[in-house]
């Protein structure tokens, strides 16, 4: 089905994110635009533009519509800025990210989301996302490098490396924290050496596996 074939759904899941305090036009009208239902499992596909977390290959989940647009609210992107991503998943955050900022870089440590979400991403014409496969943990690039860092998995706590990448006035990271089943979802704004912290709530991911996350269960 197309868009077109989901615009009830879309403008009723837009209503519900404004209701919910979603208040960025510009992330409204990303969501609106990105089309959720081609990076959900097929046989998932009608419910695409319910407000829920979706099942993905590997044990992963898409997010929420609602926290993928909170997060996004957050970084208070105006189109100009440099973003990191860290859990490509799907493809879809750094779809809408790519909607909100000038260039997205995305990472994924499971090759077959990578590969899936590349392919995706390509054919639907994202052409400002590059997505690289491996632990993003400890981010990538230099000191000051990003403009928002966006972490999409539960880290177990502050990844240090990635708060030292963020540009060193006004750079914006917003990560989950804690142990799966009790994280919060924190934003970061950095001034210097220094960064403020907001709670920004409770929140359900998955985790953060690498060098700055958790160990691999299989390791
Ligand atoms: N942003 C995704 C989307 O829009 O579909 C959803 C992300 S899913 C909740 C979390 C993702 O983080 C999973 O695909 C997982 O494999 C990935 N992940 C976990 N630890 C990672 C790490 N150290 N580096 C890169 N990806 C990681």
């Amino acid at each position: 089905m197309t868009r077109r074939g989901h615009s009830q759904q879309i403008e009723q899941l837009i209503r519900t994110l404004s209701d919910q305090g979603i208040t960025d036009e510009r992330v409204l009208e990303a969501i609106r635009t990105v089309p959720r239902h081609a990076f959900v499992p097929e046989d998932l596909r009608d419910q695409a533009w319910d407000n829920n977390a979706l099942p993905l290959a590997q044990g992963q989940t898409i997010s929420q519509p609602f926290i993928v647009a909170l997060m996004s609210q957050a970084l208070a992107l105006t189109g100009q800025e440099r973003v990191l991503e860290i859990g490509t998943g799907s493809g879809y955050q750094a779809a809408v990210l790519s909607k909100l900022a000038r260039d997205v870089v995305t990472i994924e440590r499971i090759p077959e989301l990578s590969r899936t979400a590349r392919e995706l991403l390509d054919r639907l014409g994202f052409e400002n996302v590059t997505i690289f496969e491996g632990d993003g943990s400890t981010g990538i690039g230099e000191a000051g490098d990003w403009d928002a860092i966006m972490v999409t998995a539960g880290a177990p706590e502050i990844p240090q490396a990635l708060l030292g990448q963020l540009r060193e006035n006004g750079g914006r990271m917003v990560v989950p924290v804690g142990p799966p089943g009790d994280q919060r979802l924190i934003l970061l704004e950095r001034h210097g050496r220094r960064h403020t912290q907001t709670d920004l709530g409770p929140v359900a991911f998955v985790p953060l596996v690498g060098s700055a996350g958790w160990p691999d269960a299989g390791d």
